[in-house]
């Protein structure tokens, strides 16, 4: 697994690094079910 080292906001979903979407094995990308896609935490 290669994950970029990204540094991490308080107020980033941990989920996906703040990105709003994983990066799937197989090529493309989905979006993050834990922040909906904003990349942001829930307060
Ligand atoms: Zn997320």
């Amino acid at each position: 697994m290669t994950f970029s080292k990204k540094k991490l906001k308080l107020s980033d979903c941990p989920y996906c690094t703040g990105k709003g979407y994983y990066q799937l094995l197989l090529g493309g990308s989905e979006t993050c079910y834990q922040c909906q896609g904003s990349g942001r935490k829930h307060s």
